[in-house]
């Protein structure tokens, strides 16, 4: 898809402004289309070690994409506008999102994020239902909030 189309299908799934994206890491399913979103105006959101993972793990990644199931063409590797350490909090008085830093988990840089309005809580890859669990290269099980349970 060209840039042009990209826009067009954002704008046919919401009549809203698409002002901030959130990677809640920095693995290729959910960083990879940061430019598409770039493109139309929207600034990254992530973690500092998302951003760090993503400038190297990721690029290198992306430089070796060769999955031709997925491919990747007009994608590139965007650099992340904001970040923070611990957490961020977004708030103009109608919505809020609260973002909170919580690797290293699946990954260094993992982060969630909760919309209080709406109760709803934005996990990324830190909830799955995968038949290997998250038993990833990059997944980190000593710190990962549900040891406290075990
Ligand atoms: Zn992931």
């Amino acid at each position: 898809m060209g840039r042009a189309q990209n826009s067009a299908a954002i704008k046919a799934s919401t009549n809203k402004p698409v002002h901030y994206v959130f990677d809640t890491h920095y693995h290729g399913d959910h960083a990879y289309g940061n430019s598409i979103f770039v493109d139309v105006g929207a600034l990254i959101v992530c973690s500092e070690s998302c951003a760090e993972e993503l400038l190297t793990k990721g690029a290198r990644m992306l430089t070796n994409w060769s999955d031709k199931a997925h491919p990747l063409e007009g994608s590139r590797l965007e650099l992340h506008i904001l970040t923070f350490s611990e957490g961020v909090v977004f708030d103009d008085g109608t919505e809020r999102v609260e973002i909170t830093g919580v690797g290293p988990t699946h990954s260094n840089g993992d982060a969630v994020a909760y919309l209080s309005k709406e109760k709803i809580l934005v996990s990324g890859d830190l909830v799955v239902t995968w038949t290997a669990g998250n038993n990833l290269g990059d997944a980190r099980w000593r710190p990962w909030p549900l040891d406290s349970f075990s």
